[in-house]
């Protein structure tokens, strides 16, 4: 997808702009609906806008403390308690950061020596393979199997090697919406303990689940003491801008990642970290939201996917929805992807950059739902042509 630029060392090359980033452009350059980079069309709620206004408006604008502001770790900290039955210590193992995608670098570039290896599923989260590549490391990709997403752990074990030091997990799944299961984690804790890994655990879409129920891998026996798990405000609170992430470790994981954090970003978005302090102090008001307000536009493009012979597999939560388009064209999905804005006016993104080897996802197209009802039934009138 990218040409060679002569400043970006060789490692980086293969990297080009993301498929988020292109795809986007796309939509606004076509007039298309965007149903490929995952940010909703709306915003979250009002009570949560209001309250950084508030902290502005109250002289909240300087650098925060360097783990972040007290009121929003020791939120945390309850969020934790309260939905995962884990207790952090917000002065020691809770650390804010600029998004989750910078707990994921930070996290990656404290714990990765050259050569290391990191086990992902694939398809995966494309900051994961970009973040190990920066850090020197080499991710070993463990394929989830369409359309159930289904790990096979004989394999998993089998590739595990002396130098693999980190899994990286992500429940619920982007892109595919798969929610690893109590079972499925259970045996993934099993080869973290008896090959000594670290656990990663991505789980920024905690909240958005329409099947079976959220479960961290640190809720796992033995597992919190080898975990990081990171979070963010972006999807379950609809403010993808504000960039407020966290991660919650052990004190030395957590110290390990804080030292990496404060050279990115030192600290970020203040007035805003006091916002998602207010929303997470909310319980269940703020975080249930998105979950119901997603249910529609789920059930609609579900149904117009399918109708046109896109068959989506099969997923539990997030807000994406993943199809195989061989059943209707001899496309790879990229090419099917790129003529869609002009076919009927929607963008969706195609699966091959979520893949080590891009020809594995070369007939996936991932599309998301988190747009109003309006907008998703506009959609699924122009996924309708395709029929014809
Ligand atoms: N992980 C996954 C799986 C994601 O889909 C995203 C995109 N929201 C991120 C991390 C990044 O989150 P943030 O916007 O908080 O940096
Ligand atoms: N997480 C969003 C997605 O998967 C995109 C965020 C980004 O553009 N980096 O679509």
């Amino acid at each position: 997808m990218s040409t060679i630029n002569p400043y970006l060392v060789s490692r980086m090359q293969s990297f080009g702009s993301t498929i988020f980033a292109q795809m986007s452009e796309l939509a606004i350059q076509t007039r298309s609906i965007n149903l490929g980079q995952g940010f909703p069309d709306f915003d979250g709620h009002e009570h949560i806008r209001k309250a950084a206004i508030r902290a502005i408006e109250q002289g909240h604008n300087q650098y925060p403390p360097a783990l972040g502001v007290p009121a929003l770790r020791e939120a945390i900290a309850l969020h934790q308690k309260n939905f995962n039955n884990l207790s952090y210590d917000p002065e020691t193992e809770i650390l804010v950061t600029a998004g989750a995608t910078e707990a994921i670098a930070a996290s990656l570039l404290a714990l990765i020596e050259p050569g290391d290896e990191v086990l992902v599923f694939e398809p995966f989260y494309d900051s994961y393979h970009a973040v190990v590549v920066m850090a020197q490391g080499r991710i070993t990709p463990i394929p989830l199997k369409e359309p159930e997403w289904t790990v096979d752990f004989d394999y998993v074990e089998s590739v595990i090697t002396e130098r693999t030091r980190v899994v990286l997990v992500n429940s619920p799944h982007n892109p595919t919406g798969k929610v690893f299961t109590e079972q499925e984690l259970k045996k993934l804790a099993q080869l973290c303990i008896k090959h000594d890994l670290i656990a990663i655990t991505d789980e920024v879409y905690e909240h958005i689940v329409f099947e079976g129920n959220h479960l961290s891998l640190a809720q796992i026996a033995g597992m919190q003491e080898r975990s990081i798990v990171i979070s963010s405000a972006a999807k379950t609170f609809s403010l993808t801008g504000w960039k407020i992430g966290w991660l919650c470790a052990p004190k030395d994981l957590a110290q390990a990642a804080r030292t990496t954090k404060q050279f990115l970003t030192y600290v970020n978005g203040a007035p805003f970290q006091d916002a998602i302090a207010f929303a997470l102090q909310g319980g269940n008001s703020y975080t249930d939201l998105i979950a119901r307000q997603l249910q529609g536009p789920r059930s609609v493009l579900t149904r117009s996917l399918n109708e046109v012979g896109l068959k989506v597999c099969s997923n539990s939560g997030t807000y994406f929805l993943v199809t195989d388009v061989s059943t209707v064209t001899d496309e790879d999905s990229m090419t099917f992807c790129l003529k869609l804005p002009e076919r009927i006016g929607v963008v969706a993104v195609p699966m091959e950059p979520f893949y080590k080897t891009p020809q594995s996802g070369r007939t996936l197209v991932r599309w998301a739902f988190c747009k109003t009802p309006e907008a998703i039934a506009l959609a699924a009138e122009r996924i309708s042509r395709l029929k014809t």
